[in-house]
């Protein structure tokens, strides 16, 4: 199936994490699926939104509160990873358009985690690395971080780093960023 190409998906996840390896009997789990849209014919970033998932296998622990802010009460109101999920296809036809994310980690952890639980993977298999493509489009020398790429540009970080919503959408001004000097 050809891709829709009038938007592309942005994905920022946040997911359960302590300061070394999980505790006895916790895994990592998705805890926020931030998202953004980028329409492709202007090259910007459209809109923000954030889901939070409920954890079933681990909670929040207060290393994870202090890196994302996210806490276990809050991710409580959370829905559940599957439905979560559908809600990506239904809402942002998640599965026929390109998606992309800052790296690997966010595919990897939902290509994990749907596994795990028999859950239908929600994207398509058109993937973008931005990380790798900004790495490339402005010669460094190893691949940055999102916070390094937005200095490297002059871009204020916009909101709270380590908020999936918030991370996807300085992700899509990066990319808006890498799409309009390629166009010019
Ligand atoms: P990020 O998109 O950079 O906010 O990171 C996504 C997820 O990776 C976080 O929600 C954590 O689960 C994990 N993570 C990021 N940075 C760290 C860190 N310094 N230590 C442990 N886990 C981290
Ligand atoms: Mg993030």
């Amino acid at each position: 199936m050809p891709a829709q190409l009038d938007q592309i998906i942005i994905i920022d996840i946040e997911a359960t994490c302590w300061e070394g390896t999980p505790p006895p009997h916790q895994e990592s789990e998705i805890i926020e699926i931030g998202i953004c849209t980028f329409d492709i014919a202007t090259a910007k970033p459209l809109t923000k939104d954030s889901i939070l998932v409920k954890p079933e296998r681990s909670q929040v622990s207060e290393f994870c509160t202090q890196l994302t802010t996210l806490t276990q009460t809050q991710v409580d109101q959370g829905i559940p990873f599957r439905d979560a999920c559908a809600l990506l296809k239904d809402k942002y036809l998640s599965h026929k358009r390109v998606w992309a994310s800052y790296g690997e980690y966010d595919k990897n952890q939902f290509q994990k985690q749907c596994q795990s639980r028999h859950i239908p993977y929600p994207f398509s298999s058109n993937h973008l690395n931005i990380k790798t493509l900004f790495a490339i489009v402005q010669a460094l020398p190893k691949p940055t971080g999102m916070a390094g790429a937005l200095e490297i540009l002059n871009f204020p970080l916009e909101g709270t780093h380590h908020r999936g919503g918030d991370d996807a959408w300085n992700i899509g001004r990066i990319f808006s960023h890498i799409i309009l000097t390629a166009r010019n």
